[in-house]
């Protein structure tokens, strides 16, 4: 089950913070309603809190995203299960843009893990990696790139 936090933007967007797991009870209903109570023509979904996606939760997005309809939809921060699902099926969150990602990233010097906002396009992981807040030593992307961020090329 999603929770979700909405607000209103003065420069009348809405911004939504999803969190939980995305599974066939997700349910986008409440980000719809506020949407269409608003008028918002911009819609700014923050996902770093989405843990985990199932393949029926991959449909329920899906739909969620296309009820969103003509409305500009940015993603924010996604998770890296999301980032995952998303390199496997490029096509999933449909027109929606996704602006940045939140992923892991460890440092070779000290150990010490961290997550961190990175602009989602290819080579992302070693351009913007961290410096570890322990040490200040630049941070290593933890696991595959390719598996979280899109092709380069
Ligand atoms: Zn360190």
């Amino acid at each position: 089950m999603v929770k979700s936090e909405i607000r209103n933007q003065p420069d009348g967007s809405l911004h939504a913070t999803l969190i939980g797991k995305v599974d066939e009870h997700f349910d986008g209903a409440e980000v719809l309603r506020a949407a269409t109570a608003s008028a918002a023509t911009r819609v700014v979904l923050k996902l770093d809190g989405l843990r985990s996606i199932s393949s029926l939760g991959v449909r329920a997005l899906e739909g969620f995203l296309r009820d969103l309809g003509a409305r500009e939809v940015l993603l924010d921060d996604i998770s890296a299960a999301l980032a995952n699902q998303l390199s496997m099926i490029p096509n999933l969150l449909g027109s929606a843009k996704v602006v940045s990602a939140r992923l892991p990233f460890v440092c070779p010097s000290c150990g010490a893990e961290a997550l961190h906002t990175i602009p989602y396009q290819g080579g992302a992981a070693t351009t913007h990696a961290p410096a570890c807040a322990a040490c200040g030593h630049k941070m290593d992307f933890d696991g595959f790139a390719e598996e979280y961020l899109p092709n380069s090329k």
